[in-house]
């Protein structure tokens, strides 16, 4: 394997973090030659890219419970959809969701008709081709850093200790600033960068129905105007041949704040509320599942971007060691954010350590 590091604790760079920031950036790092090690602390891979298997009238069946569906803007991000949906990876789920609003549900404006990506297995597919050719330990939770002369030192939860001369952090950044503080002078800006960064909450309620209830019409709800429901997806449609409903509803920011301290009971309550919501505003079923399953995303989408693909820096220790910080919140809260992110946080590392890509 390119890049491997023949002690697996040591490597040239440490990316902290397996969500799609992370490893776009360090397969990029790896295609120019580095030996990289990524962290991560669940698991499974994709961060945010996140797909469950549950249990469905006797089978085992994908719901992703975090991005729903892909779209790309940019050329490169576009160049790569292409390359996947030619693997056979990706596929185009739909071009025209639906549209909740006071006025009733309709389907969305033409002008907002574009192609809409999914992986048929479950969007946690693309993290695993992503992660393919990378060295990646996984329930390996970075619980605190050192910069000693020549190297970052990397502790993790489970006791392991690691070591590189660069660190990529593509986690979010309310869950890196706790691990760089004193390690970053108080005036450096990006510590006012990421302390500016802001996401918001998510309660995703996952949905099984009966081989009775009536297909729906729509494959994609955008609620709008609802404090209480942002999204509902029927999750079945990304899959070949359905079995009956699977439904994916993810509660408003607001609503879902309500239960970042919740513990089980009232997570599944809460679930209930949204389905029974839910319900009024659509379809009487959608209040009667088979099964529900509830997944608390704390930070789910980040409330503004910073402008910056990436941010680099030097921990003024001896040798101005390299820091470059990447993730949705530099390039925009989409998976597309995320990979340009990812990009752009191995191009500035390589050019602080003064390579070039081959
Ligand atoms: C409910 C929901 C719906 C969404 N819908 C869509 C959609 O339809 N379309 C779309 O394009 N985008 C959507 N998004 C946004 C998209 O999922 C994200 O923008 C993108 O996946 C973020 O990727 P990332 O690599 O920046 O961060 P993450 O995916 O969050 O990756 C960060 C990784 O770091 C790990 N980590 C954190 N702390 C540590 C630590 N201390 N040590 C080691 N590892 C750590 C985490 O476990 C995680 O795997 C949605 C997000 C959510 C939550």
């Amino acid at each position: 394997m390119l890049g491997e590091a023949t002690n697996p604790k040591s490597a040239d760079v440490i990316v902290i973090g397996a969500g799609v920031a992370g490893l776009v950036c360090a397969r990029r790092l790896l295609r120019a030659g580095l030996r990289v090690l990524v962290l991560e602390k669940s698991a499974g891979l994709g961060g945010r890219l996140a797909t469950r298997r549950v249990e469905h009238l006797g089978q085992t069946v994908p719901v992703d419970h975090g991005a729903q569906y892909l779209t790309a803007d940019s050329d490169g991000f576009h160049r790569w959809v292409k390359e996947l949906l030619g693997l056979g990876l990706l596929t185009e789920w739909t071009r025209s969701l639906h549209v909740l609003d006071r006025k009733g549900l309709r389907p969305e404006h033409p002008n907002e008709e574009k192609p809409r990506y999914i992986c048929p297995q479950g969007m946690t597919m693309l993290a695993k081709h992503l992660a393919a050719p990378l060295s990646v330990h996984t329930q390996t939770r970075v619980v605190g850093l050192k910069s000693l002369a020549t190297t970052w030192q990397v502790q993790a939860e489970n006791g392991q200790c690691y070591e590189a001369a660069a660190l990529v952090a593509a986690i979010p950044a309310p869950q890196l600033l706790p691990l760089l503080r004193e390690k970053i002078p108080p005036a450096d800006s990006l510590l006012s960068l990421l302390g500016s960064a802001e996401y918001q909450p998510c309660l995703a309620v996952l949905a099984g129905y009966s081989k009775d209830t009536p297909p729906p019409p729509w494959k994609g709800i955008k609620c709008l105007e609802d404090p209480m429901l942002a999204w509902l997806g029927l999750d079945s449609s990304k899959r070949p041949q359905p079995l009956s409903p699977v439904v994916v509803l993810h509660g408003g920011a607001e609503w879902s704040s309500l239960y970042l301290e919740a513990g089980p009971p009232e997570l599944e309550k809460a679930g209930r509320e949204l389905l029974a919501h839910a319900a009024k505003h659509l379809d009487p079923w959608l209040a009667s599942p088979q099964w529900m399953q509830v997944h608390r995303w704390r930070y789910a989408l980040p409330l503004e971007t910073m402008g910056l693909a990436s941010l680099g820096t030097r921990i003024p220790a001896a040798e101005g060691l390299p820091l470059v910080c990447a993730g949705d919140s530099c390039a925009g809260g989409r998976v597309e954010g995320a990979w340009l992110s990812g990009q752009d946080a191995a191009k500035t590392l390589l050019e602080m350590l003064g390579g070039s890509e081959r």
